[in-house]
């Protein structure tokens, strides 16, 4: 897999997840291309593309700029993961759960890619008006693909992937930061305030008391 890393999170993390989610919809992956960003906000999203044509391969490896090189792609993929600033403390395992979940749908496309898509119903060959997202045939397909995954990772048929989110779970854990983490800085400030207003309140009290 090319895995063109443009986050803080490492290599290894990622592209184990990723071989993972690939493999339980039953992607190839070591042709596969994906580019991994960084949100503004916790949000997460993909977007999966067709290239099966030759592509220049850049980016950075092991911390220094890989030599430029022509490679076959077969399935792309961008993918966006939260930005653990914006993440609340508690969340993280859904977070990483719901990336696992976004790789397995963005692989269930590469897949199709893989396979021919000559072979299947799209959204933007039907007459009229393009379908909202999800009556589109492909975005159904691949929910399938992924639901079936599911299953199947559920009865044991496939390696459970539950250590490789959690280590992506736990990568996110450790990003939290007291000064730059919304959440946290929300509550601290919070706790400031009542903490302030508690000693507020006091003083008068005692006062009462001193004048009784
Ligand atoms: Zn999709």
């Amino acid at each position: 897999m090319y895995l063109n890393n443009r986050t803080r999170c490492p290599d290894d993390i990622l592209e184990k997840l990723m071989v993972a989610a690939g493999r339980a919809v039953g992607a190839k992956t070591t042709k596969a291309w994906v580019n991994v960003n960084m949100s503004k906000t916790n949000r997460t999203r993909g977007t999966a593309e067709d290239v099966s044509r030759c592509r220049r391969l850049r980016g950075k490896k092991n911390g220094r700029l890989r030599r430029s090189r022509w490679a076959s792609v077969a399935g792309a993929f961008n993918l966006t993961i939260p930005n653990p600033d914006y993440v609340k403390p508690e969340d993280v395992g859904k977070h990483a759960e719901i990336i696992f979940n976004l790789v397995m749908h963005e692989f269930a496309h590469v897949r199709e890619y893989q396979i021919g898509r000559h072979k299947f119903e799209w959204s933007h060959r039907q007459n009229g008006r393009r379908p909202k997202w999800k009556r589109r045939p492909e975005e159904i397909r691949a929910e399938d693909t992924v639901y079936e995954a599911m299953l199947k990772i559920e009865k044991g048929k496939i390696k459970d992937p539950k250590p490789l989110v959690q280590a992506l779970a736990d990568w996110y854990a450790s990003q939290m930061n007291e000064k730059t983490n919304i959440w946290l800085r929300h509550r601290k400030v919070k706790e400031d305030y009542n903490e302030a207003k508690s000693q507020d309140d006091q003083v008068p009290q005692e006062r009462m008391q001193a004048a009784v």
